[in-house]
């Protein structure tokens, strides 16, 4: 029997393009014919109940903007099968046949014990830290990208009046990935990244010396969330260079704004793409995209996959700053 009713949910951490996958997944549902209701604050959400029917309308004027009209949420009630079975319930009672869940990895899991329970789920990778081993891009990652790199380009402007050093933290919790991007985004002179062990004398202190004796007088140093202790570092790099050094965490901004044409046009494809498995009867996948085509893995599958880190790239990163 064909689907007659979806549900969208955001779950986890906001990334910048959300908004523009739920317009995406709402849309494609009702071409098709298919009732959409939004399920407010994630599963906690979809545990309670607090559903709003979805419109054409309800998903105007917010593919321009950052976080989530539907908010989102973490919980930990829906780890439990009781709460799962509230939630079940909560589909039940609403018609609800399928469930369309924007969010990382913790997410994706949550939507493997609903498919497992009968309620067929599809995942969309919605997260700034790129950290989804099956997908090349997440929605919201090139945002934060850029968001970092302007922010990281004001920081240089006022470091270079000053000849001073920035070390600065950038997000990505275990990953790497926005580090790295955006170190040879902005020109760092030093990257420190989860995946890559260093050595705080030869990866920093020598770096910046060397670049000092060529008659650089300003400097970036990037470190990832997952390396941290950027407080820590400003004092040593300024006791050991001589130049006075600010230590600057971008945090959460880097979650925020307007996302870029490549997270709404992803968001927009990934959307239509997860309406159109759940319709073919899929269930228990995670739409990702490689060599930007759109492909969908097993959810299972897709948790177990390891992401290899960038070599090359890190490489280019320390060959072209000095
Ligand atoms: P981000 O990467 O941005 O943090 P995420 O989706 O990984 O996003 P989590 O906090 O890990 O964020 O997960 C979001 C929610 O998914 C949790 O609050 C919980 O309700 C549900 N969830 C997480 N892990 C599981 C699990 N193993 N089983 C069932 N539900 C889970």
């Amino acid at each position: 029997m064909a689907i007659k009713k979806i549900a969208v949910l955001t779950s986890g951490g906001d990334a910048p393009g959300m908004n523009a996958a739920i317009r995406a997944v709402t849309r494609a549902a009702l071409f098709k014919g298919v009732e959409v209701v939004g399920v407010y604050r994630g599963y906690v959400g979809l545990m309670s109940g607090d559903f709003v029917p979805m419109t054409m309308r309800s998903v105007s004027d917010i593919i321009q903007r950052g976080g989530t009209i539907l908010y989102s949420a973490r919980s930990h009630e829906f780890h439990t099968e009781e709460g799962m079975q509230k939630a079940i319930a909560q589909c039940r009672a609403h018609g609800i046949e399928g469930v369309v869940v924007l969010g990382g990895d913790g997410s994706f899991r949550g939507a493997q014990d609903l498919t497992r329970r009968g309620l067929p789920c599809v995942g969309l990778p919605c997260t700034i830290d790129n950290d989804i081993s099956c997908c090349e891009h997440t929605i919201g990652y090139d945002t934060a990208l850029n968001t970092a790199m302007e922010m990281i380009d004001k920081l240089r402007d006022t470091s270079m009046s000053h000849d001073r050093c920035s070390v600065v933290e950038v997000m990505g919790r275990e990953a790497g990935y926005l580090a790295l991007n955006v170190a040879v985004a902005v020109g760092a002179i030093s990257v420190l990244v989860p995946e890559i062990q260093h050595d705080f004398q030869r990866d920093v202190i020598d770096r910046i010396r060397a670049a000092a004796l060529t008659g650089k007088k300003h400097f970036i140093v990037l470190v990832a969330e997952g390396v941290g202790g950027v407080l820590e570092m400003a004092p040593q790099i300024e006791k050991a260079t001589g130049f006075e050094t600010r230590a600057t965490i971008l945090g959460h901004v880097q979650r925020g704004g307007s996302p870029s044409v490549y997270d709404r046009v992803l968001a927009s494809r990934m959307g239509h793409y997860a309406v159109e498995l759940l319709l073919a009867g899929q269930s228990n996948r995670v739409v990702t995209v490689q060599n930007d085509r759109l492909m969908d893995f097993d959810i299972e599958e897709a948790l177990r996959m390891k992401k290899p880190f960038d070599e090359h790239l890190f490489r280019v990163a320390q060959e072209l700053s000095m």
